[in-house]
């Protein structure tokens, strides 16, 4: 998206663009809350930071918000200078869900507790809530479209796809692939779905950081191994900058005309660019999270924590870290396409029309 289309998406999502990585002077009453986001790279991101930043400041707290450039290191850092600064809580959400231990123990010294903010961090003790969405369903949701759309339960097939996969570093990646594949293997293993390039294990379909240029190459590769002379119709992927990378490798090999068109593609997070390519018949489907209800949940908990007073929560059982269940809230995502955007994502206030025009 560029700068005006970005900082017009965050207006409408009830922000403004220019809360960036500084000190935020709100009433603070309850102190100083650290907020750790990943990266600026994807718009989501810097949505559910200025949302978090919005709700805390409701809540008569100030903020400090940091983004972590998608490298672990300077994230690490980054939380050691929050909790250095003073902070009374730490809404995290990590890069590298392993990387974190050490300073998630120097907070746990400090007191400061810790909410986990869409991804589980894990193998530390020290995450005292998760805040996110029911992230296996985000695969199903994907996984089931494409289904749909090729009319698979009415019989028809056999098919071509291919499959991505997000960050191996993300915990969320493999509910993600895990809830799509419950979907998409029954019909792997009947052979109505094919997948040409034979890559069907997590670990051969990650991307590392979600990053699309990386998709863009595999896809590259994919289609020059195994796509001489057959066709693909559809392509799972998590997350819209990989689809936009995806895309971008089809269209270069010729697809998106009449005689090859493109495939079924499935994507997340309802980004800007990918809406519009959705109205555009190029994207076919996203998977919307709503990050003002997120940032809510976890404001709210690191709140009730530091009030005394129990978060509420919905799952106790999924998200075991490895040194512990971590009680979560769990938001529910909703599957849009062509079809509904107006519906779900302008009457939801989350875009206007002007702004997907
Ligand atoms: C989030 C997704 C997002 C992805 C890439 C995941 O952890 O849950 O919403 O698409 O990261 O930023």
């Amino acid at each position: 998206a560029t700068t005006a289309s970005l900082a017009l998406a965050l207006t409408a999502c009830g922000q403004n663009s220019s809360g960036g990585s500084k000190e935020d002077k709100g009433s603070a009453k309850g102190g100083t809350i650290g907020i750790a986001m990943p990266t600026k790279s994807s718009e989501r991101w810097i949505a559910d930071g200025n949302n978090v930043v919005k709700n805390l400041k409701a809540k008569g707290y100030k903020t400090k918000l940091v983004f972590g450039e998608d490298d672990p290191d300077t994230q690490v850092s980054q939380i050691e200078n929050l909790i250095t600064q003073g902070v009374k809580g730490l809404i995290i959400a990590a890069i590298d869900n392993k990387s974190l231990n050490n300073v998630l123990q120097e907070a746990a010294d400090a007191h400061i507790p810790v909410i986990a903010y869409d991804r589980l961090i894990l193998g530390s003790k020290n995450v005292d809530y998760y805040a996110s969405f029911d992230n296996t369903k985000v695969g199903e949701l994907q996984a089931s479209y494409i289904v749909d759309k090729l009319g698979l339960k009415n019989g028809k097939g056999p098919f071509n796809i291919e499959l991505f996969a997000g960050s191996n570093d993300d915990n969320n990646t493999k509910y993600f692939f895990g809830g799509a594949m419950s979907v998409l293997k029954p019909y792997i293993d009947s052979k109505k779905l094919v997948v040409r390039s034979g890559q069907t294990a997590l670990n051969q379909v990650t991307t590392l950081r979600w990053d699309g240029a990386t998709a863009q190459k595999r896809m590259d590769d994919i289609l020059t191994s195994s796509y001489k002379s057959q066709r693909v119709d559809a392509v799972l992927s998590p997350y819209d900058g990989i689809s936009i990378g995806v895309l971008s490798s089809l269209k270069s090999d010729g697809y998106g005309s009449k005689s090859k068109p493109l495939p079924v593609i499935t994507g997340q997070d309802a980004e800007l660019a990918s809406v519009k390519s959705i109205i555009a018949g190029e994207q076919t489907q996203t998977v919307y999270k709503d990050t003002r209800k997120l940032a809510e949940v976890a404001s709210t908990m690191v709140d009730d924590v530091l009030n005394g007073k129990k978060p509420q929560v919905n799952d106790t059982k999924t998200y075991d870290n490895g040194s512990k269940v971590v009680p979560a809230y769990l938001l529910q995502p909703v599957s849009v396409d062509k079809s509904n955007y107006e519906d779900v994502l302008v009457k939801g206030g989350y875009y206007t029309d002007s702004q997907l025009k």
